[in-house]
């Protein structure tokens, strides 16, 4: 007998191909695909999917998960969205393997307004044994990228300098190790120490090892390079091309303060890939960001790592250098939202911009940035403005391009991406806007990053696929999420099922945690 069958929904199979009406049968963990007459077939549970569209499971290029999920498996926010598996381990900054306890801890504390830090519920040390912890213990499957920050302190330390030849060998061996163990490849976050002060040369050189390994590179750029417009992307494809490794840029989007407009930017990955690079991106669908507050700091006050950066933002010898460098920002401190406080006395900041906090406190706003980081112990995040709305749709609704929500699941006034990302993209761009069809949507959420990491059986909706499935409504879907209130659960999305398990039922979280980390190198993930 069949565990499941969901039954005359439109099935829209990920491929981009138009749906057709079906059965979608959940057999064990597997999927199998049921045409014609279902008189006869028998099935432990039957979900009627009238007017609603069956599509797989969707995948989630960047997530901020990799520490939240194992402190709240339920994942509410993302799984409602119809998200069944999350590249874990972006921006650089990844939780495996640490050999040194101190330097995780340090490392998850230069994180927290990125990553959270939240009660673990155990140790490790390689990423053998961090991705053990999701086994039952996750509503998600999760794809775990290795950071190059790890490798960097693994290899060379916190200090900002160039590696030695001896510690790039050393920074190999530890990347190697990590993609034996299941990770898919490389990230980077250049805007974050340690692993921005990696330059070209040491960045090309680790991902020819995760070339080797079958490993993408998937990257935050360096956006302080250059004409800060065309040449962090530059940077990003040279590495593509002095490595050979497939390149994938996360969170590609065009600014309201680029000296250029959105066409160069998207001319310059189209360009690459008629040259033969193979370069695809991710973009979410807001013109907010949000990150950890420590990313104002200039890059030298990370020199040396946590004691340092710790002693800078308290000292007020260094105020006045670092007004003059924080100093360019002071336009956008009213388009800049604080969030995630832990001392019950600066609850009263959470969601008020940094412009509003300075007033409340008469304080000049660099000081208000140092002293909340030095009374937050740097835990700290916010959303900010700075993407532009109008050439968006352009990125969201590239053929190159997959969808990458860099949720970040901390503080009372997260961005609205966090709980609307997906839900956004199937009403506004989809439904209301057009700016594309609902099976190319679907393809960008499903089979497209599912072939980009190398899963070789999940994003499909087909024959001993295994059974990651979204049902929802495509009239009625949307999110209710803001900026000022961000945490609502999406609309309309009816049915999630992870590994052939029902995760969200007629809307509602069941609690089962059917999620897993999905290794690479083995046939089956
Ligand atoms: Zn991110």
């Amino acid at each position: 007998m069949l565990e499941l069958l969901i039954r005359d929904g439109l099935i829209i199979d990920g491929t981009g191909n138009p749906g057709y009406y079906g059965a979608v049968a959940v057999d064990g963990e597997r999927v199998r695909i049921l045409r014609g007459d279902l008189d006869g077939v028998q099935a432990a549970r039957v979900i009627d999917a009238r007017r609603k569209v069956v599509c797989p499971g969707f995948i989630d290029m960047h997530a901020h998960s990799g520490l939240v999920l194992l402190a709240e498996p339920r994942h509410e926010p993302k799984v409602h969205q119809g998200i069944t598996t999350e590249l874990i381990g972006v921006d650089g900054c990844s939780y495996a393997p640490f050999h040194s306890h101190d330097d995780f801890r340090k490392f998850v504390q230069i994180n927290s307004g990125l990553d959270g830090n939240p009660p673990l519920p155990g140790r490790w040390s390689t990423v053998e044994q961090y991705l053990d912890m999701f086994t039952n213990r996750a509503a998600v499957n999760v794809v775990y990228i290795v950071g190059n920050s790890p490798i960097r302190i693994a290899g060379v330390g916190w200090d900002d300098r160039r590696a030695t030849a001896r510690e790039l060998d050393d920074m190999k061996a530890v990347l190697r190790a990590a993609m034996e163990e299941g990770a898919w490849g490389m990230s980077t976050g250049l805007d974050y120490p340690p692993g921005s002060y990696a330059d070209t040369a040491e960045l090309t050189a680790l991902s020819e090892q995760a070339a080797a390994l079958g490993g993408i590179y998937h990257t935050h750029v360096r956006y302080s390079l250059g004409d800060r417009y065309l040449d962090p992307f530059r940077e990003a494809l040279e590495i593509g091309r002095g490595s050979r490794i497939p390149v994938h840029i996360t969170h590609f989007y065009h600014r309201t303060t680029s000296p250029g407009g959105a066409s160069r930017m998207l001319g310059l990955v189209e360009d690459a890939r008629d040259e033969g690079l193979d370069v695809t991106f991710d973009s979410y669908p807001y013109n907010l960001s949000s990150t950890r507050l420590t990313i104002l700091l200039p890059q030298w006050t990370h020199d040396g790592g946590y004691e340092k950066l710790r002693a800078v933002v308290a000292d007020p010898a260094l105020r006045d250098r670092l007004r003059k460098d924080m100093g360019p920002r002071a336009s956008s401190w009213h388009d800049m939202w604080l969030t995630n406080f832990k001392k019950p006395a600066n609850h009263r900041f959470e969601g008020r911009s940094i412009a509003q906090v300075a007033d409340m406190l008469d304080r000049d706003p660099v000081d208000v940035v140092l002293d909340l980081l030095a009374d937050e112990d740097l835990e700290v995040s916010y959303v900010s403005a700075g993407g532009n709305l109008a050439t968006l749709p352009k990125f969201v609704s590239h053929p190159l391009s997959m969808v990458g929500s860099d949720a970040l699941l901390i503080g009372d006034y997260p961005s609205p991406r966090t709980y609307g990302c997906f839900p956004i993209i199937l009403s506004e761009y989809v439904r209301e806007e057009r700016f594309m069809s609902l099976p190319d949507a679907i393809r960008k959420m499903t089979s497209f990053p599912a072939q980009r990491l190398g899963l070789p059986d999940r994003g499909l909706l087909r024959d001993g696929f295994k059974a990651d499935i979204t049902v929802f409504d495509p009239r009625t879907v949307k999110t209710p999420a803001t900026r000022t209130q961000p945490k609502q659960l999406p609309v309309g999305i009816d049915y999630v099922v992870v590994n052939g398990q029902v995760v969200i039922d007629g809307g509602k979280h069941t609690g089962v945690l059917a999620g897993r980390a999905l290794r690479r190198g083995r046939a089956s993930t």
